[in-house]
């Protein structure tokens, strides 16, 4: 067995069919059982986000729109999305009850794609979601159904869970289905199917194997938990598919047990976020002095008490150049402020950062977690 590193942030998406157990109610004893398993990571330092379907399926219980009443089935997208509306705070209602029992607090995070690509929306996800779990609480997201419309739709929280787990630079994706994980061929068809326990890479092999399966309530089949795989194993995280009624799953998938199929990353995460950073254009630099030059490259943030003057045209969230005196480009990342904000609390002390510009996104103008030197 290959050796797991600790796993400090920990993202689990529970399927709709894991969370009805197949029927057309949500189980309560099955969220039960996954709470207590959040609960036991928790408590062993894990920090965990988790991020819910079943919205739709909860609205449907809660109008009488059952299995046994197709004739109320919805079709439409709006009709959907009012049952994702009165679901989700249905579902919500449950987990913090579930969760309430261990003492648990949980907040609800409602996300839509662009929430999680525009660069501005991002930090401000992503900040959302670090003050929650800083405070000891359980993130429990899902997507913004009720006013998301196709464009701006991630569509299935198989993909959405992966997004999260890369905002949050999380190590382990953990998606649980109704089945053990990815096959060799279709177990419900073919009786020599056998569990691959591990997928190094993703090829076309891989993609050819997940084709296909879909469930009767939820979104998502074997193929957007590849896609998933595909974004986190590329961003430097592992993901694990495996079957949510298996007991102890979440715990043993954290211990790196081997439970359903792991796919491993392909970089690792620094490499990952380098790459990135490097990877984009700079729309402007800041000018720091050699103090902060110094800090940067102890692994520092750069505060504005360090900068001396701010070069050109750019946003929260853009990509900006960190150069030393002499003009030399000596790191790279992503800024908190904009062009015009910097300017104005450039050489201040952080503390100042608020009676300056009325509001305060952060003490830093690029935090050390979204710089690289060069
Ligand atoms: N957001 C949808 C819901 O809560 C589920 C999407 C999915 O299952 O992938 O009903």
């Amino acid at each position: 067995m290959t050796a797991t590193p600790t796993v400090e942030t920990l993202v689990v998406k529970v399927g709709t069919s894991t969370l009805t157990a197949g029927t057309s109610h949500l189980n309560r004893r099955r969220m039960l059982e996954i709470a207590q398993q959040i609960v036991c990571a928790r408590e062993q330092g894990v920090r965990v986000v988790l991020v819910s379907s079943g919205a739709m399926a909860a609205g449907r219980e809660r109008l009488g729109m059952t299995d046994r009443n197709p004739a109320s089935q919805s079709k439409t997208l709006p009709e959907k999305q009012m049952l994702a509306a009165v679901g989700q705070t249905h579902l919500m209602a449950l987990w913090e009850q579930v969760f309430g029992m261990f003492d648990v607090r949980v907040a609800q995070v409602l996300l839509t794609r662009a929430d999680l690509s525009d660069r501005r929306r991002y930090l401000n996800a992503r900040d959302t979601l670090l003050t929650i779990l800083d405070h000891n609480i359980l993130p429990i997201v899902n997507e913004n159904d009720a006013v998301t419309t196709e464009e701006i739709r991630v569509g299935d929280n198989d993909n959405l869970s992966a997004l999260v787990t890369n905002v949050l630079d999380a190590d382990l994706l953990l998606i649980l289905s109704d089945i053990d994980g990815l096959f060799t061929a279709d177990p419900r068809k073919d009786k020599n199917a056998k569990l691959i326990g591990e997928v190094r890479e993703i090829d076309d092999r891989i993609r050819a194997l997940a084709g296909g399966s879909k469930t009767g309530l939820g979104v998502g089949g074997m193929s957007t938990k590849i896609q998933a795989a595909e974004l986190v194993t590329r961003a430097g995280a592992s993901m694990v598919v495996a079957h949510g009624a298996r007991p102890n799953v979440i715990l043993d998938a954290v211990r790196g047990q081997p439970v359903g199929t792991r796919f491993l990353p392909v970089v690792t995460q620094i490499e990952s976020r380098k790459r990135w950073i490097l990877s984009e254009r700079t729309s402007g630099a800041f000018v720091a002095d050699d103090g902060a030059v110094r800090a940067l490259r102890s692994g520092k943030s750069l505060l504005p008490v360090g900068v001396k003057e701010v070069v050109g045209e750019f946003e929260r969230g853009e990509f900006v150049a960190v150069r030393d005196a002499q003009g030399r480009e000596v790191a790279r990342g992503i800024t908190r402020y904009s062009a015009r904000d910097a300017s104005r609390i450039a050489g201040k002390r952080s503390d100042q950062i608020e009676k300056i510009l009325g509001y305060n996104y952060a003490p830093m103008l690029i935090h050390a977690d979204d710089l690289v030197t060069l």
